[in-house]
C-alpha cells in the first residue's frame, strides 16, 4: 500500500514536471537524425583518407546503388570503382561489403536501427566486432544511435534523479517503468526532450543554480541546496 502511494505520488509529480517544463521551453522538436549505417560506412571510407574524398566516394555509392542492400550483393569490382577516389579503395570495398553481409546475416535486413534499443555496452560490442572500423567510427555511430533512441540519455536520468523520481540514474528500466505509468506513449519522448533541454540549460552536470529553477518546488535536491546556501 505504501509502495503504491509512493508510485502514485511519483506519477503525479512526473505530470507536474512535464507541465512546468512545457510552460518553460514550449514544444521541443525532434531533431532529424542521421542513419547510423550511413555514418559507419562514411567513417570507414574516411579512414586514412581525406574527408573530402570520403564524401565524394559516399555520394557515388548513394548515386550508383539503390541502397546498402544492393551494395551487399554487388561485386567488389563495382564497389571499388565507385569509391576509387579514397585511399585503399580495394580494401575498403571488401570491408564495406563484409560489414553489410554480416549485418544482413544477423538481422535479415541491412540496417543498424535494431541497435537503437540496445544498451550502450551491447551496441559498442557489436560495432567493435567489425573489421576495419576505428574507435572514432564506433563513437560516431553510437552518438547517432543515441540521438534517435527513446531519449533516455544520461542527462535526462541526472535530472530525474535530482528530482528524486528515480533511485539510480544507471537503471534505465526504472525510468522506463515510471514514464510508462505516468505518460501516454506519444508524450514520453517529448517529455525526455523537455528534460534534456532543462539538463543542458539549467540543471547542468556541475555548477547548476537552483534558486531560479522552474522545478525548485518539486525538487528535493534544489530545496536542500537553496536552504543550505541561506543558512
Ligand atoms: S532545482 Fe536544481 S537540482 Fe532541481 S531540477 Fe532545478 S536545477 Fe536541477
Amino acid at each position: 500500500m505504501a509502495n503504491e502511494t509512493r508510485t502514485n505520488q511519483k506519477i503525479e509529480k512526473v505530470r507536474r514536471v512535464a507541465g512546468l517544463l512545457k510552460a518553460a521551453y514550449g514544444r521541443q522538436r525532434k531533431k532529424k537524425t542521421l542513419d547510423p549505417l550511413d555514418q559507419l560506412i562514411f567513417d570507414l571510407l574516411a579512414e586514412s583518407s581525406s574527408e573530402r574524398r570520403a564524401r565524394q566516394a559516399f555520394k557515388r555509392l548513394k548515386a550508383d546503388f539503390v541502397d546498402w542492400n544492393e551494395i551487399r550483393v554487388s561485386s567488389l569490382k563495382e564497389i571499388e570503382s565507385a569509391i576509387s577516389m579514397v585511399t585503399q579503395a580495394p580494401d575498403k570495398a571488401g570491408l564495406a561489403k563484409k560489414l553489410l553481409v554480416e549485418i544482413f546475416n544477423g538481422q535479415h535486413r541491412v540496417s543498424l536501427d535494431f541497435l537503437r534499443e540496445a544498451s550502450d555496452a551491447v551496441a559498442e560490442r557489436y560495432l567493435g566486432n567489425f573489421e576495419g572500423l576505428g574507435k572514432m567510427a564506433v563513437e560516431n555511430c553510437m552518438r547517432i544511435l543515441r540521438q534517435g533512441g527513446s531519449g533516455l540519455t544520461s542527462e535526462v536520468a541526472r535530472v530525474l534523479r535530482r528530482l528524486n523520481l528515480i533511485k539510480s540514474s544507471l537503471n534505465q528500466e526504472e525510468i522506463e517503468e515510471l514514464l510508462d505509468e505516468a505518460l501516454p506513449e506519444r508524450r514520453r519522448s517529448h517529455f525526455c526532450r523537455l528534460v534534456k533541454a532543462h539538463a543542458q540549460r539549467v540543471c547542468t552536470l556541475k555548477g547548476f543554480v537552483c534558486g531560479s529553477c522552474v522545478l525548485l518546488l518539486e525538487c528535493p535536491t534544489g530545496k536542500s541546496r537553496t536552504n543550505r546556501s541561506k543558512g
